[in-house]
């Protein structure tokens, strides 16, 4: 009896989650001025200046087997294949990471620099712009492989625990018209999902070292309704830049870390301005800090990871098709010269004898023991798969991570593309895919995320 009681001391001791090790690391990531960014298609010219730094943070962990795992967070709109491709490579070849066991994060902040070709359809680049947008790109691999490495190298004793917040700034922004169209405007009744999942890495002494926090709602305050209406075209974080900013300042020495959850239909609101940006970061911030100093509960491992590239089919669609939507977009009275860039990317790809029927779509897991499950996914993902995550994972202390590993394109559920709209259907335009995804959609990802929970599982 002694001994059992005492087996239950330890197992149920905070000391027990000293057997991780943690490391963190942080580069600066801000492009030159000028340059275009990414995120809206109103914008008609590249950054007048810098507001706020752009970061690449990266928390390396390790747990009692020797099970390293790599999470970095990014200030970008979002990874293209062309940056988190060569990094999962190298970071495969330089630090033995597998694929499952590194995982690439961004804000969306829309106040960021175009990364790769992400979003090309929005853009008409000279020679020259296309030159400097990819020279960027190859500084930010570096970049986000040079911090990997640097987190990896500082691995040192670390005590995990995690807790759960919530603020209210985000709002449903699919708002149904008169008409019965979904319009991208306020939709109060809308789905949300306010929670705000911390995880908090201390060494074993308290000092606290790192915190990762993720929100569920796009990185769109800044607009050009602010005092300065020109602060459109200048770089900043958004409200998720300002928390990671006001929690670095209150605590000396740690890395604070952001990552969008699946924010893809959730606007901040009131939104417009730099004030705004950060009026919500401060309220992030604030009830971050308030998480971080109360109930939270230890974390332990082992870490467990698994990934799944599964293929995401489209709509079906013809040559026919985008002929006529050259024929559409030349309309004079609605002239769309993103509709006929998307008609002839998709024209060209059926002359080379290979139309987009798919693409391919990540989905990972990445679970400490029984005390945390970090499920992550590629695309924007609307908030309907983080709600039916946690219904279908009741048990699990959830963080639903959207925006992962590489933003190919929205990712509607069954129900939002029943229901048409930005989401489902135009924002595939900007994007350069076909058209909306086939009905089986959100089945073949939960199908993934389940497949990848039980891989990554308690043995
Ligand atoms: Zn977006």
């Amino acid at each position: 009896m002694k001994k059992l009681l005492f087996a239950l001391l330890v197992v149920g001791s905070p000391l027990w989650a000293a057997d991780f090790q943690a490391g963190m690391a942080k580069i600066k990531i801000t492009p030159p001025t000028p340059f275009w960014m990414s995120g809206y298609g109103g914008r008609t010219n590249q950054s007048i200046g810098v507001l706020q730094d752009l970061w690449a943070r990266a928390l390396a962990l390790r747990d009692a087997k020797g099970h390293r795992i790599v999470i970095v967070t990014t200030d970008l709109i979002g990874l293209h294949p062309g940056v988190s491709d060569p990094v999962f490579a190298r970071a495969r070849k330089q630090f033995k990471l597998d694929r499952a066991d590194l995982l690439l994060c961004c804000s969306h902040t829309h106040s960021g620099p175009v990364v790769g070709m992400n979003l090309n359809v929005m853009f008409d680049f000279s020679a020259d712009e296309k030159r400097r947008v990819l020279d960027y790109s190859a500084q930010l691999t570096d970049n986000i492989v040079k911090a990997i490495g640097d987190a990896l190298n500082d691995l040192s004793p670390a005590h995990l625990a995690t807790g759960n917040g919530s603020v209210g700034f985000a709002i449903n922004r699919r708002q149904r018209t008169d008409s019965g169209n979904i319009v991208l405007g306020v939709n109060p009744t809308g789905p949300v999902d306010h929670d705000v999942p911390v995880l908090k890495v201390t060494s074993p002494d308290g000092k606290l070292r790192a915190i990762l926090f993720g929100y569920a709602c796009h990185c769109t305050t800044i607009s050009t309704k602010g005092k300065d209406p020109s602060d459109f075209y200048r770089i900043h974080g958004d409200y998720a830049g300002q928390a990671e900013e006001e929690l670095e300042k209150r605590h000396p020495g740690a890395v604070a870390m952001f990552t969008i959850l699946c924010g893809a239909d959730q606007n901040p609101n009131p939104r417009g301005s730099l004030e705004l940006a950060v009026e919500h970061g401060q309220a992030l911030a604030a009830e971050v800090n308030r998480v971080l100093d109360t109930g939270l509960r230890a974390v332990r491992g082992p870490i467990r990871t698994a990934c799944q590239i599964i293929q995401l089919d489209f709509a079906p669609h013809t040559r026919q098709t985008f002929e006529d939507e050259i024929k559409n977009s030349q309309d004079p009275k609605r002239p769309n010269k993103f509709l006929a860039r998307r008609a002839r990317m998709m024209l060209d790809a059926y002359d080379k004898g290979k139309p987009i029927r798919q693409t391919p779509y990540p989905v990972q897991a990445i679970r400490f023991g029984n005390d945390l499950s970090i499920i992550a996914l590629g695309g924007e993902v609307v908030v309907d798969y983080q709600l039916r995550a946690k219904r279908e994972f009741p048990g699990e202390n959830l963080m639903a991570v959207g925006f992962a590993n590489d933003v190919m394109c929205y990712i509607p559920t069954a129900r939002v593309l029943g229901e048409g709209g930005y989401e489902a259907e135009f924002s595939m335009v900007y994007y350069g895919q076909p058209g909306p995804f086939a009905e089986t959609v959100e089945e073949k990802v939960f199908r993934a995320i389940r497949s990848v929970m039980a891989k990554a599982g308690a043995r």
